[in-house]
């Protein structure tokens, strides 16, 4: 497995390759979420490149760029026990030369407007961007994301339809400790004691969840129900939504996706989970 921190070079390498590629974009740090993503990716392709980039443009001002876990030998050594055949881990001066200066690609605002969108402004601009020049360097056939990022799923989803990207969206399942708390890798900001504040997102999930099985389908009872769940928790939204729209729910929709995002007091550790109900 090679690692690869350059664009040009990754490019000549899937230049010379007649095989099918699968794309894992990440961020780093990663952990068995992830590593499902990787497994999928080397059992329905050819060839398997992982990228590892914190992406400064997904990022606002007041969030935790800086901070963020940077943990590439261990990444590589993880993505080459999965049988991944490249990590592609640039520089941001490698993706930007001037990120003042940059084409971005913007999602619609209706698809913005809401959830994580609405309390951190241009993250999906960033997201979309990135992931668009990953498209187009990696040429790949697939690309795998998890389902803990629902609506970054949703967005690059339309975004593949939108701008006719010749991949296809992958969508994998949310991989949680066994006590039901949803592996990240900001998780590595919270001790025991914020761990257990943490473990309140997925047991309001599944409260909420326990409720829409007894036949509560009220949007308001089973929002606040999962409100009082996380109480404690500076809490940024619980919304649920339509999954294949990410309208805001109503009755006559057949599937409902419940959603929820808050920080951690006192790390500040902002954590995101969500369950189809
Ligand atoms: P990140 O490194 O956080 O940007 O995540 C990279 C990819 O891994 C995204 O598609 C995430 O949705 C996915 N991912 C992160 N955590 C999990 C998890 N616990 N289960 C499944 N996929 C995950």
């Amino acid at each position: 497995m090679k690692i690869i921190h350059k664009i040009g070079e990754l490019k000549s390498i899937v230049k010379s390759l007649n095989k099918t590629i699968g794309l894992v974009p990440t961020m780093g740090a990663l952990h068995l979420g992830h590593a499902s993503l990787i497994k999928k990716s080397v059992e329905e392709n050819d060839f398997t490149i992982v990228s590892v980039f914190v992406n400064p443009v997904q990022f606002g001002i007041n969030e935790d760029f800086d901070k963020y876990p940077r943990t590439l030998e261990k990444d590589a050594k993880l993505c080459e026990e999965l049988g991944a055949d490249i990590v592609f881990a640039p520089s941001a001066d490698e993706m930007y030369q001037d990120t003042k200066e940059l084409t971005l690609v913007c999602p619609p605002y209706s698809a913005i407007n809401k959830l994580c969108g609405k309390s951190r402004p241009g993250h999906f601009d960033g997201v979309a961007t990135v992931v668009s020049k990953l498209f187009n360097i990696s040429k790949c056939e697939r690309a795998y994301f998890g389902q803990k990022d629902a609506q970054q799923l949703f967005i690059i989803k339309k975004m593949v339809k939108d701008l006719n990207f010749d991949v296809e969206i992958v969508p994998c399942p949310i991989v949680r400790e066994s006590d039901g708390l949803a592996l990240s890798s900001r998780n590595s900001y919270l001790d025991e004691k914020a761990r257990q504040e943490g473990l309140k997102l997925s047991k309001a999930l599944n409260y909420a969840k326990e409720l829409w099985q007894k036949g509560i389908k009220d949007r308001q009872v089973l929002c606040d129900s999962a409100l009082k769940i996380m109480e404690g928790l500076d809490v940024d939204y619980v919304e649920i939504v339509n999954p294949e729209t990410f309208e805001d729910w109503v009755e006559t929709d057949k599937n409902a996706l419940m959603l929820v995002a808050a920080k951690i007091p006192p790390t500040n550790t902002r954590l995101i989970d969500n369950l189809e109900l």
